[in-house]
């Protein structure tokens, strides 16, 4: 099987799908449905968040193992420096080697409780990302990605150190990264041109959060601090009572971003699913259609 890096190298532009673990029986059974599903569209990877903390993080690793074992599909799996020591954190990568899952999103995380609140590393773990890639990288044959922030991460003072400190942590081992969730596409096509002003290569995947639903998307869109278009943010908010009405509006705010991050050449698109199949798959489909549509108009 080639590596991420290769895959995205190849020129294809590369499609993944995120999902979280799941914390009930029922809420495991709709995890499997859309994991079935979006199966069928074969995407390059999936990948499984990493919780905060406790049991979630359990679960990160049985459901990424029962991916690796039971589907055809290619499982990153997200890991975090929160609360892990070094010894803990090369137990759970050692944990995925043996259950043959090579691909890990190294993340430094956010503070448990309040996102937003003072980082504190572990005594004996990682203050920074750049720290975790390495030692993914040191630990074996595995493939890594890296999160990026199209509009800078909340906590970097300045555009100058943001860059400075993404591009240190790709050049510890990172083959992608992939971004945070956005709204606007200039926005994700200024930190591409940033990171290349920076002599950086590394593929930086955009993110996809179909908004559908606007109480939702608010919600995750402060949390990651994403800026939310006050006009899409209006026409949800309309269709407040009319849930398929909200879902067409996000489907087509989404299919749009997605077709033109393509058409600027993205290497790819990773969507966030919310565990739910419909509106991604849906974008996934658009796209694919607009794709082989461009493909017959060429050959004409
Ligand atoms: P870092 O790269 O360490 O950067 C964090 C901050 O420190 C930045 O401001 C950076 O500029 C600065 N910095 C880096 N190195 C240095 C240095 N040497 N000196 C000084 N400053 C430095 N969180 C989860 O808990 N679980 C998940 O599964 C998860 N998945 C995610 C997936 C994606 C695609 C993204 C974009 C984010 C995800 N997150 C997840 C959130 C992420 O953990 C937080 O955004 C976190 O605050 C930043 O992580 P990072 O890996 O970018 O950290």
């Amino acid at each position: 099987m080639s590596t991420l890096r290769e895959l995205l190298a190849s020129g294809k532009p590369s499609f993944s799908f995120e999902f979280f673990p799941p914390k009930t029986a029922a809420g495991t059974r709709t995890l499997w449905q859309a994991i079935r599903r979006i199966e069928g569209l074969s995407p390059a990877f999936v990948s499984v968040t990493y919780g905060a903390g406790g049991s979630s993080r359990d679960r990160t690793v049985e459901v990424t193992k029962r991916i690796a074992a039971e589907t055809t599909l290619r499982p990153v799996a997200h890991l975090t420096a929160v609360g892990h020591s070094v010894t803990e954190l090369r137990h759970i990568i050692g944990q995925y080697a043996d259950a043959g899952v090579r691909d890990v999103l190294v993340l430094r995380g956010d503070p448990p409780g309040d996102p937003n609140g003072p980082w504190v590393p572990h005594p004996a773990g990682f203050t920074h990302a750049a720290e975790l890639v390495a030692l993914v990288r040191r630990s074996g044959d595995m493939s890594v990605g890296v999160a990026a922030f199209p509009e800078r991460h909340p906590r970097s003072p300045d555009w100058e150190s943001d860059i400075r400190h993404f591009v240190a942590k790709c050049r510890a081992g990172a083959d992608y990264a992939v971004t945070q969730m956005f709204f606007d596409v200039d926005d994700y096509l200024r930190l591409r041109d940033r990171v290349a002003a920076a002599g950086c290569d590394t593929p930086v995947i955009p993110e996809i959060m179909p908004a559908t639903d606007v109480r939702q998307i608010r919600r995750f869109a402060e949390l990651s601090n994403a800026t939310f278009p006050g006009e899409l943010a209006r026409r949800l908010d309309a269709a407040r009572e009319d849930p398929a009405e909200g879902h067409r509006i996000g489907v087509a705010y989404a299919t749009a971003m997605a077709g033109r991050l393509l058409a600027e050449g993205a290497p790819g698109l990773h969507y966030i699913t919310l565990n739910r199949s419909t509106a991604t798959t849906e974008i996934h489909r658009n796209i694919q259609n607009s794709r082989s549509a461009h493909v017959l108009a060429a050959d004409r």
